[in-house]
């Protein structure tokens, strides 16, 4: 097992489309997931930010497990090490990076804004912020704190429903912050950075994918300047949701277009290996899937 930095690389798995999947053990033996994920104009990594997560999304594999641990910066920082030494080594070029691996990074604010820090110091990584995205379930004073910080971060927000009765069901965490307070504390985001918010919608056959959640969401939406990105769903094996029929995505998104929205389909990456956050890990450990 190759030993990169602090971390030991347990596991690398590659799709068609080149997408890399990455299983990393932490020196108290704990695991992580990272994933490259290949763009014409430059891959992005997608780094975890826990070890499990504590928000129990419904459909999402990396809150099985439940939370075990923040990382710490360090272990954030080898994963992006890691990563840009991979792919050196297989002739690619890291553009962007993506918080939203398996964690909440905003449960877990010290120590990625520490990160951020090292990452945009030009004395350490040098790296502009404006290609980092935060990903968020939506935890409001999470989002309030980024807002006030004025970084020249993506903030992306995981939204997959647009009333509470069924985002409180496919997002626990929408039952302490409802949508219409995740949206404000958005706009509130949008008016201290000047920045559009990306709101992803992962279409879920028969749950959220109809038109008339469509309506709802460009009822939210309209008029705020955001983007939306409608994800079809990677399925895990041991949940029971089905991504949308490739007709309902384009149906969803017309709705969308047609009330001015801007949308993009995201392609799906790595659908041949476990590519779903939190598959790998859940795979290689298989014991803490049933505890
Ligand atoms: S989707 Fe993200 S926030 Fe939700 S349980 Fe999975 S890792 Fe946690």
């Amino acid at each position: 097992m190759a030993v990169i930095g602090a971390l030991k690389l347990l596991q690398a798995q590659e799709a068609k489309d080149q997408t890399l999947k990455l299983l990393f053990a932490l020196q108290d033996g704990q695991t992580v997931e990272t994933v490259i994920l290949p763009y014409d104009s430059g891959d992005s990594a997608c780094l975890s930010t826990q070890v499990g997560c504590k928000m129990g999304c419904a459909f999402c594999a990396s809150g099985m497990p439940g939370f075990i641990r923040n990382l710490v910066q360090e272990e954030i920082m080898a994963q992006l090490l890691a990563v840009r030494r991979i792919e050196q080594a297989r002739g690619r070029q890291l553009k962007n990076l993506v918080l939203m691996g398996s964690g909440e990074p905003l449960d877990n604010r010290d120590e990625v804004f520490a990160f951020l820090q090292a990452v945009g110091d030009p004395e350490r990584l040098g790296m502009s912020l404006r290609h980092v995205t935060i990903s968020t379930a939506g935890l409001v004073p999470g989002i309030l704190e980024v807002a006030a910080k004025k970084l020249p971060l993506n903030l992306a927000v995981s939204l997959h429903a647009a009333d509470n009765e069924l985002r409180s069901r496919l997002m626990p965490v929408n039952r302490k912050y409802p949508v219409e307070e995740l949206v404000a504390a958005c706009d509130q985001y949008t008016a201290l950075t000047g920045r559009r918010v990306t709101y992803e919608y992962i279409l879920l056959d028969k749950i959220n994918d109809r038109p008339e959640h469509a309506r709802r969401l460009t009822g939210l939406l309209r008029g705020k300047l955001c983007h939306v990105n409608l994800i079809p769903l990677n399925p895990v094996a041991e949940l029971p949701y089905k991504p949308s029929p490739p007709e309902c995505v384009k149906a969803f998104a017309a709705v969308l277009k047609e009330a001015g929205l801007n949308v993009t389909i995201r392609r799906r990456l790595g659908s041949d290996i476990a590519a779903a956050c939190g598959q790998l890990r859940n795979l290689f450990c298989g014991d803490q899937i049933e505890g």
